[in-house]
């Protein structure tokens, strides 16, 4: 049995509806890994979750061709001086910001992202999300409008749910079009090259399989990528990383700088933005805070039947 650690670390805000992040650190020959999906998710779609904690940990990763690598902050639904305050504060060249939330207005998403771009600048990047909460015509008309008034978006992510209906949107806007949610498992990019429903590849370690997975990924179909993650501990923010790192090329900020989303890190220096930029390499980890962190003693339990389930084809 390898060194194993289960953690549990509360997030600062609710996020798909939990507000705890539990998972598994693996210590092999090469490091540590992360093995962390999503309570809901069963052993076949976790499975390419287990091989990039092992990738990690037995492996390690290809070489690097950057020592950092940009990121995006992010901009929740937040009202528009909130927006300013985040975006001036967060040193980052490229801002991400949530459109399209319930309950909210057109005007609302309009008035946020002008707050980015002033505070941003001219030569900032602007990326709007709207987490495919749009029906096709909805995207067209909302997408025109936040282009206008952030002055040029990089692009629009999600803006519907359907690879079929991301297509029909790309051919409608002038906006390049990011996929995401359209990308959770290894078959999926290949559906959104197919469909031409994308000029963006939104791509995570984890779920695809790990590092080498991915960039097979990337040069198979062609699109520019933005590596992004599934809210990991530092630990798994570094094989984000290490993706974006080993990529020929980096066209686009990646959506890594998310461990401030949680209230604490297993990391000596937690893997967060400096200047806008991610370090390149495997951050230490704190054994106080593998302690400190520890997760209960039944959701331990918990967490090695899942691995044991998810990894019999193989020994973990
Ligand atoms: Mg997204």
């Amino acid at each position: 049995m390898r060194d194993l650690h289960v953690f549990s670390i509360p997030l600062r805000t609710r996020f798909r509806g939990i507000t705890v992040r539990e998972g598994v650190l693996l210590r092999g020959p090469a490091g540590w890994g992360e093995f962390s999906p999503f309570l809901e998710y069963d052993d076949a779609t976790s499975r390419p979750w287990l091989a990039c904690a092992r990738e990690a940990a037995d492996e390690g990763w290809p070489a690097p061709l950057r020592e950092l690598v940009p990121v995006n902050v992010t901009v929740p639904a937040t009202d528009p001086e909130h927006a300013h305050a985040i975006v001036s504060a967060g040193g980052c060249r490229t801002a991400k910001v949530k459109v399209a939330e319930r309950g909210q207005t057109l005007a609302d998403d309009l008035a946020r992202v002008e707050a980015v771009r002033d505070a941003l600048g001219p030569d900032g990047l602007v990326r709007v999300d709207a987490n495919g909460a749009w029906d096709v015509d909805e995207a067209v008309r909302a997408i025109a409008a936040i282009d206008r008034a952030a002055g040029g978006l990089e692009y629009v992510e999600q803006p519907v749910t359907t690879v079929e209906d991301l297509a029909v949107v790309r051919r409608r806007v002038g906006v390049p079009v990011a996929a995401d949610e359209s990308i959770r498992r290894a078959e999926d990019p290949y559906r959104v090259r197919d469909l031409e429903a994308a000029d963006v590849a939104v791509l995570k370690v984890q779920p695809l399989g790990g590092v080498r997975a991915c960039l097979r990924i990337a040069e198979d179909i062609g699109l520019p990528v933005v590596v992004s993650s599934a809210i990991e501990s530092s630990v798994g923010i570094a094989a984000g990383v290490a993706l974006a790192a080993a990529l020929p090329e980096l066209h686009h900020a990646s959506g890594l700088a998310t461990v401030q989303m949680l209230t604490d890190d297993v990391a000596v220096e937690p893997l967060l933005p400096v200047d806008g930029m991610l370090r390149v390499g495997r951050p230490e980890v704190d054994l106080d805070a593998l302690a400190r962190l520890a997760a209960p003693a039944d959701r331990t339990d918990h967490w090695r039947a899942r691995l044991a389930s998810v990894g019999q084809d193989q020994p973990t």
